[in-house]
């Protein structure tokens, strides 16, 4: 039998220019904002899964790429040692126990590599694998954080101006992640602003990326919304995007379709985020929800309620997900 002989964690570091934390300094997911002549520290990570045969699987993480997944995965990993890499399934299985006390986000990483090793042991590609057969995938922009300091996402114009280039290059959505306030009147004249100014064809979602303080300033943005004919509403307010009955609620009361569970981990928790009718439109991360096995379980869970999915992020891990 095949066994997993050595695991191997790997931190690095590099620098993007042009890039910084402004004034919120902590390295969370997405608290980017661009400034000119910026210089951002970034450490990222790396799995590699060695087997006895001396087949490597291996991930470089993206998104979730943080010390408190790193910190899981170092938890996670000695779990593996010794065990057939072929069974994701059990392995994906135990995990869910073994770090049942966090948010479960080690377990993707380990379990990309495991796919990554199976393809190369097989000599095919992940999507393959996976019965994939899209070979072109639809895409949208999505903006990093508006900004205080001038250059950038600046002022509501401003992300007028930039949704008027990104469709020009001929992207067909836009997607606005609002300034780290929670100014509610601002996040408004955004949206607003870039509806009349990029007209009526192109699909436009506004992701405050749970940066509105109330679930009242949810409402007030997503009436904007429905006036502007937004795609879709995301992460609204600060309860994380977790509250059941708060998204319930604005679903009662807004046109705009909801699009969560980003932070809600896993299939259990979000099966129920969705059967207890809190959003419309669900989100799916390989690296969030265990892997590219936990994604799909939540992607197959939707198709039996005829929900749509969309992949969060990008990334190798997400594009094999998406052409299945
Ligand atoms: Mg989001």
């Amino acid at each position: 039998m095949e066994k997993i002989v050595r695991i191997e964690l790997v931190a690095y570091g590099f620098s993007v220019e042009n890039l910084s934390l402004g004034n919120h300094a902590a390295i969370g997911v997405s608290n980017y904002i661009y400034e000119k002549g910026g210089r951002l520290p970034v450490t990222r990570y790396v799995v590699k899964i060695l087997s006895s045969s001396g087949t490597c699987g291996e991930y470089a993480l993206n998104w979730g790429s943080t010390p408190a997944t790193f910190a899981q995965m170092i938890m996670a990993a000695p779990h593996l040692l010794g065990r057939d890499p072929n069974t994701r399934e059990e392995i994906y299985d135990d995990l869910k126990r073994d770090l049942r006390a966090y948010d479960r986000m080690g377990t993707g990483p380990l379990d990309i590599a495991l796919w990554d090793w199976a393809g190369k042991k097989y000599g095919t590609s992940v999507s393959a694998l996976l019965g994939g057969y899209r070979r072109r995938i639809p895409a949208y922009a999505s903006t990093h954080h508006g900004q205080e300091n001038g250059g950038g996402l600046d002022d509501p114009g401003a992300f007028a101006e930039f949704a008027v280039q990104c469709r020009e290059q001929g992207i067909g959505g836009f997607k606005l992640h609002g300034w780290h306030n929670g100014d509610v009147k601002r996040e408004i004249a955004a949206a607003l602003a870039v509806r009349a100014t990029v007209g009526s064809d192109m699909d436009l979602m506004n992701d405050p990326a749970c940066q509105l303080r109330t679930w009242g300033d949810a409402l007030k943005l997503g009436r904007a919304l429905d006036e502007a004919g937004y795609f879709w509403y995301e992460d609204p307010y600060r309860d994380g995007g977790a509250a059941v009955t708060g998204h319930k609620r604005l679903r009662e009361k807004l046109s705009t379709p909801l699009m969560l569970t980003e932070h809600v981990r896993g299939v259990e928790a979000t099966a129920n985020f969705i059967l207890a009718g809190a959003t419309d439109l669900v989100h799916i991360d390989p690296e969030y929800d265990g892997g590219i096995t936990g994604a799909r379980k939540i992607a197959h869970f939707c198709e039996a309620l005829g929900l749509d999915v969309q992949c969060h992020a990008c990334g190798p891990a997400q594009r094999a997900l998406i052409s299945s």
